[in-house]
C-alpha cells in the first residue's frame, strides 16, 4: 500500500512544529519531510535537519529541473518540498507529513486528491501576535508581515479537511492523531 501525504498548515507562530513533534513521538512510523528554503538559518537550526538551506540560484535550479512537489514564496523567502525523498517514502508505504504554507497546501490538494489537509489555528489573533513577538527570532517588519499573512491564512482555513485550534499542544496532538487514524493513516 502506498503512504499518504498529511499536510499540516497554519500561521507562523501557531505552534505547528511542536504539535508535529508530539505527533511523531506517538507515531514514529510517520516521516516528516525536510523542506528546502532560501531563508537563512536561525540560531540552532542545522542544514538537513530543520531545512536544507540553499541559495536562490540553487532553489531556482531545482524548480527548473521539476524537482519540487510544491513550492511557494513566503515572507520574502522561497520554500519547497523536494519530490524524490517524499515519493520514495510513500512508494514504500510510509505516510509523510508536510509542514507547509497555504499556497503549498493548495498545490498538494490540486495534485493529490488522497492527501489529508489539516489547518492548525491559534486560539485568537492576540495570542498569535504574542507568540510571534515572544519568539524574538525575526525583526519587527518580518513579524508584521507574518501577522498580516496569518489573517489571510486563517480566512482560508475552510479549504482544509480539518481545522484544529491549538490551545494546548498535547490536546491538539491527540486530535490530530485521532483524525489521522480515522482517515486510515
Ligand atoms: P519558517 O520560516 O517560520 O520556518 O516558515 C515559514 C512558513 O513557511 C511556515 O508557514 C512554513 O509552514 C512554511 N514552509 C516551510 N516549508 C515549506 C515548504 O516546503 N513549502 C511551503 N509551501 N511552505 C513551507
Amino acid at each position: 500500500m502506498t503512504g499518504r501525504l498529511v499536510v499540516v498548515s497554519g500561521p507562523s507562530g501557531v505552534g505547528k512544529g511542536t504539535v508535529i513533534a508530539e505527533l511523531l513521538r506517538r507515531r514514529p512510523d510517520l516521516w516528516l519531510s525536510v523542506s528546502t528554503t532560501t531563508r537563512p538559518p536561525r540560531p540552532g537550526e542545522q542544514d538537513g535537519r530543520e531545512y536544507f538551506f540553499v541559495s536562490e540560484e540553487e532553489f531556482n535550479q531545482i524548480v527548473d529541473d521539476g524537482g519540487f512537489l510544491e513550492w511557494a514564496r513566503y515572507a520574502g523567502n522561497l520554500y519547497g518540498t523536494q519530490k524524490q525523498p517524499v515519493t520514495q517514502r510513500t512508494n514504500s508505504g510510509t505516510s509523510v507529513l508536510l509542514e507547509i504554507d497555504l499556497a503549498g497546501a493548495r498545490q498538494i490538494r490540486r495534485n493529490d486528491p488522497d492527501a489529508l489537509l489539516v489547518f492548525i489555528s491559534p486560539p485568537d489573533e492576540e495570542e498569535l501576535a504574542r507568540r510571534l513577538r515572544g519568539r524574538g527570532t525575526e525583526t519587527s517588519d518580518v513579524t508584521k508581515d507574518r501577522l498580516a499573512r496569518a489573517k489571510d491564512e486563517i480566512a482560508a482555513s475552510s479549504e482544509f479537511d480539518r481545522v484544529l485550534v491549538n490551545s494546548e499542544v498535547s490536546a491538539t496532538a491527540d486530535q490530530l492523531l485521532a483524525w489521522c487514524e480515522s482517515s486510515g493513516v
